[in-house]
């Protein structure tokens, strides 16, 4: 049963009573953050062995939150806490793999590569890109090499075979990569266990329905192994749907750790090659709750829509999407080339930025802090007023840029007066009221 924040704190010593040494000002406080899933109790040094165990069992998630190797970088899957997005926040985005297959040929598999690592692009500072290689064939014919060529696209690598010989030579030719090894099923869970044990790797654990998932997780478990992933691989759209989401309410809602793991979904084995369904089951199963993606390839048609669904989705409502403020300088801008102010909505910063950049005249883009919120949001909110952009620019741009030209967003023209007052020796412009409007108008600026 989940320990209260009351419980945790009568565990707490009292020896070293409200020290701070855990980065809260008193032990309750602390302790009814840890009850809250929001702080590890491990930041209390004074917890001893046994009861640290007990806390943090009770007070762990009830999915796990596993870390994978994606290349040089590392992401992570699972540890979600809520069933739908406006309940909290979901925390592990979806992470998407093409496929190749070792039955085709080299040329095949070569053609295949160069489009899947073609789709690769930023977004609202996001990298788009499919983050693993999956690589696979079900009777382990041509395996290693096929898994080796994959582990050198600097991506993860996930080998699904049922072929224990062949997965340890591949395993092992990638040890480095850290590959999710897919394919543990009722016949070979030993020694599937055995070898991801060995290489520390995540185990695709693949059962035909909910019933024999759930027995083999217990077996999986009881041979110690947690470090599981639970693949959804029925080649039927109803059952695979109905598979995912059970295994999603069982761990959230009932409690029940032994779904309490993040999934793989084999869409590839659902669409029989046509894009189109890829691309509507794609959506369907990041917004119902795979945690990985088994694509059949990636391209631009299904990029564009499905990593706007994600970065919709797997970002915090509670948080605004921010950019960094400060000064930007574009085109090879200087300090006496004039200054652009926006808002640090990050949707608002590319898409200013972007037009900006377009129009080839060297300037500097200054960010203004607006609580993260878009221009006339945050000027209606009083966070993007005349006071907040000369304190930002007194303080933070004088020193820096020596031009004392000031373009403001023609939506908040309003401001103009009251910034000439506090900045006079600015010059104050009112730029276009539309983003798109911007390369015309910074041409003529300049003259260009
Ligand atoms: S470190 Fe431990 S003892 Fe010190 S304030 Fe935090 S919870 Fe209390």
């Amino acid at each position: 049963m989940a320990l209260k924040g009351l419980d945790i704190f009568k565990l707490i010593p009292k020896t070293h009573s409200n020290c701070k040494e855990c980065g809260f000002p008193t032990c309750m406080a602390f302790s009814m953050k840890v009850a809250q899933g929001g702080a590890e109790i491990t930041k209390c040094p004074y917890v001893e062995a046994d009861v640290l165990e007990k806390i943090a069992e009770s007070t762990a998630p009830p999915m796990k939150s596993l870390a994978v190797k994606l290349g040089a970088d590392e992401g992570k899957i699972g540890g979600e806490t809520v069933l739908f997005r406006h309940e909290k926040t979901f925390v592990s985005k979806t992470l998407y793999a093409f496929t190749l297959n070792a039955s085709d040929s080299d040329e095949a598999i070569d053609a295949a590569i160069k489009q899947n690592v073609s789709v690769d692009y930023t977004r609202i500072g996001e990298r788009m890109y499919a983050e693993f290689a999956h690589v696979s064939s079900p009777d382990g014919t041509n395996l290693t090499p096929l898994a080796v060529k994959a582990a050198a696209l600097g991506r993860g690598v996930i080998v699904s075979t049922r072929n224990y010989d062949a997965a340890k030579s591949a395993v092992a030719a990638i040890a480095d990569s850290k590959p999710i090894l897919n394919g543990a099923d009722k016949d070979n869970f030993e020694q599937f266990s055995a070898l991801a044990t060995e290489h520390g790797i995540l185990l695709g654990v693949n059962a035909p329905n909910l019933e024999e998932m759930y027995e083999l997780v217990e077996k999986l478990e009881k041979l110690g192994n947690k470090n599981l992933v639970l693949t959804v691989d029925t080649g039927n759209i109803k059952t695979a749907y109905e598979m995912v989401v059970q295994i999603r309410r069982t761990a959230l809602m009932g409690g029940d750790r032994v779904f309490g793991y993040p999934t793989i979904v084999n869409v590839a084995g659902l669409t029989g090659g046509d894009p189109a369904l890829q691309s509507a089951l794609a959506s369907l199963f990041t917004v119902k709750y795979g945690s990985i993606l088994l694509l059949d390839k990636m391209d631009y048609a299904t990029a564009l829509p499905l990593y706007g669904l994600r970065q919709n989705l797997f970002t915090d409502p509670q948080k605004p999407m921010r950019q960094e403020v400060g000064i930007y300088p574009m085109n090879k801008g200087a300090e006496n080339d004039p200054c652009f102010v926006t808002v640090d909505f990050a949707l608002t910063y590319f898409v200013v930025s972007a037009e900006l950049e377009r129009s080839g005249v060297p300037l500097n883009l200054l960010i203004c802090d607006a609580g993260g919120y878009s221009v006339l949001t945050s000027w209606a909110a009083g966070k993007f007023s005349a006071s907040s952009i000369a304190k930002f620019v007194t303080e933070e741009v004088e020193s820096k840029i020596k031009s004392r030209t000031l373009v403001l967003p023609g939506k908040v023209a309003v401001l103009k007066g009251e910034l000439e007052a506090k900045l006079p020796d600015w010059k104050i412009l009112v730029g276009p009221n539309e983003a798109v409007a911007l390369v015309k108008y910074a041409r003529e600026l300049v003259g260009a």
